[in-house]
């Protein structure tokens, strides 16, 4: 087997070569420098020098251990694009020099129901996620974006159009199609009066897909300070939902609703908003359960509803989506160095309205 053939090799006999990445060594330690390894491209796999990793509120959940199964040291990033350095021999998508992305999963069972309907996410073997998954090949956990390289399945391997602005592309990786595949798996579009809850990277993305689909949007922010800006995102109206007139003014008005808060919040007073058979999907995945109270669902035939991440294809047809129609994230760039005070900013809802890592300065 010619990828055996290494200087480097792991106890499981593939070929390695090193790697620097940025890792949290437990929930209260701040992110700093840790030299990995990663493997050599076997038959199906990518190589690929990481350009700009997007930072998601799943890699500060994780980090800090708020999902309750971290296994340190965590290596965090899903939003990764960046250029491919080597395929293996059986690739036939992606050749040297390609620019790709990669966004929460990297592998999949790829044979049962959900991965033959294109809902890799919903693989019912599991997803291995970028990070913390169960890394097959070299045991132990997988390792996401927060580092210079990174080895993926070509399946798992997004291509990027010519002429994007890469380090805006990156978020679209996990904030676009996690925000991108409710609306259409809800068909939102033209006459459809939808809400967006929560202007981070997740809901300015909502705001401006629901826009693009022909949707009447409008934003719900606990921020007075991002009124301005939720409009200018494409929302038509922005609601502060502290303003309980504004918001009862709104009573059973809305289709659809996409709630993208990462903390805890009283799911009830949107689900009052909606009307006859309208669905609240939740899309945010704060630490603890949200109390969901009986009577706002049963009056109105109301759905509650979640939805997680998006399958490959999707994932391609978002990226294209957004190609074709000049979408991509608001972003401030920031140098790894910077990633611990991001996450306090983060906390703060003080991001716009994402933060992407330049990883040359990692590099340097
Ligand atoms: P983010 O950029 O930090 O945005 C979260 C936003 O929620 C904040 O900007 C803020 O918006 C609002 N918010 C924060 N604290 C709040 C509180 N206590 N009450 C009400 N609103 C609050 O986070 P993100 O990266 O977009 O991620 C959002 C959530 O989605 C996270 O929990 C993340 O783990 C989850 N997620 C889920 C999936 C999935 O597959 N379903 C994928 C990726 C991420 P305002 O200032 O406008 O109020
Ligand atoms: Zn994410």
């Amino acid at each position: 087997m010619d990828h055996m053939a290494s200087s480097s090799q792991s106890s499981t006999s593939i070929a390695t070569r090193p790697a620097r990445a940025w890792a949290a060594q437990g929930p209260t330690t701040p992110l700093a420098p840790l030299s990995i390894t990663r493997r050599e491209a076997l038959a199906d796999d990518v190589v690929i020098d990481i350009l700009f990793c997007g930072v998601c509120h799943s890699d500060l959940h994780t980090v800090r251990n708020e999902w309750h199964h971290t296994v340190y040291p965590a290596i965090p990033g899903h939003e990764i694009v960046g250029r491919v350095l080597r395929v293996g021999k059986a690739v036939t998508k992606f050749k040297e020099g390609d620019l790709v992305g990669v966004g929460c999963m990297v592998d999949a069972c790829l044979t049962c129901d959900p991965c033959r309907r294109g809902l890799e996410q919903y693989c019912e073997q599991g997803n291995t996620q970028t990070y913390q998954g169960d890394d097959i090949h070299l045991g132990g956990k997988t390792h996401g974006g927060y580092s210079d390289s990174v080895t993926v399945r070509e399946a798992f391997v997004l291509k990027l159009s010519d002429g994007v602005d890469l380090a805006a592309t990156a978020p679209l990786l996990c904030a676009g199609i996690t925000t991108y595949s409710p609306l259409r798996h809800w068909k939102v579009g033209p006459g459809m009066r939808v809400g967006i809850v929560g202007l981070g990277g997740l809901g300015h993305m909502g705001v401006k897909f629901a826009r693009a689909f022909g949707a009447h949007v409008v934003l719900f922010t606990t921020s007075p300070s991002k009124v301005e800006d939720g409009l200018r995102l494409g929302a038509h109206e922005v609601v502060v939902s502290s303003d309980a007139d504004e918001m009862a003014k709104r009573t059973g008005t809305f289709n659809f609703i996409l709630d993208a808060v990462s903390a805890q919040h009283d799911i009830n007073q949107y689900i009052s908003l909606l009307r006859l058979d309208g669905t609240l999907t939740l899309v945010g995945a704060p630490e603890h359960p949200l109390p969901v109270a009986a009577f706002p669902l049963l009056l109105a035939r109301r759905s509650f509803a979640g939805s997680g991440i998006g399958g490959i294809q999707e994932t391609q047809e978002m990226l294209d989506f957004c190609a074709e129609h000049n979408i991509v994230s608001d972003i401030e760039l920031i140098r790894i160095d910077q990633i611990n005070e991001a996450y306090e900013r983060m906390l703060k809802s003080d991001v716009r309205y994402r933060f992407v890592i330049d990883m040359s300065s990692l590099k340097g």
